[in-house]
């Protein structure tokens, strides 16, 4: 369904720009960086379709979302049924400001943030994550009794070795205790 509500754009000319136009949401604001020499059509123009590229970008991520609430579901009846009253999460999200973790829970308030970096990893890989940030409504600190639950899933010992080994690329991850909150 189409956004009925029109973000405020904030348009910024710059003349370093040349040919390149970028646009970012800024709380209620659009940002829409263009060329300094453009005229105002093209303004006009480029204001449209960077608008209609966001509404497109925002609405694939929403639709993202829900999958991954949808996926959190399956995992939590399938690997957690006995504590499905408490995998309840209050939203489950797909993040780009993890600055280094693959997932992150907040017991508080039942979020689980999922970093869009795994994105492209394999099926399995994200399961895990997913499944270890859902786990952790259960038990908020890596204990025995969280590892128990992890560990149901069968390829848990397999996705931490997948992620330590993409752990080891990136500089400073080597320092994190293991691979989910490094
Ligand atoms: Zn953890």
């Amino acid at each position: 369904m189409a956004r009925v509500r029109k973000p405020v754009v904030e348009v910024r000319r710059s003349q370093r720009r040349r040919r390149t136009v970028s646009a970012y949401r800024d709380g209620e604001r659009v940002v829409v960086l263009i060329p300094d020499r453009f005229s105002r059509a093209e303004e006009t123009e480029w204001v449209e379709r960077m608008l209609a590229r966001l509404a497109a970008r925002e609405e694939r991520l929403q639709h993202t979302d829900a999958e991954l609430l949808l996926r959190a579901r399956r995992l939590t009846m399938r690997y957690l049924a006995d504590y499905a009253d408490l995998v309840v999460p209050q939203s489950v999200r797909w993040v780009t400001n993890q600055n280094g973790r693959w997932g992150s829970c907040t017991p508080d308030d039942a979020t689980i943030r999922i970093s869009h970096r795994i994105q492209e990893m394999p099926d399995w890989v994200i399961d895990y994550v997913l499944l270890h940030e859902l786990a952790h409504l259960v038990v908020p600190s890596h204990n025995t009794r969280f590892w128990e639950l992890v560990n149901r899933f069968p390829k848990a010992e397999r996705a931490r070795g997948y992620l330590e080994g993409v752990s080891a690329v990136f500089a400073g991850a080597a320092s994190g205790e293991h691979a989910v909150h490094p």
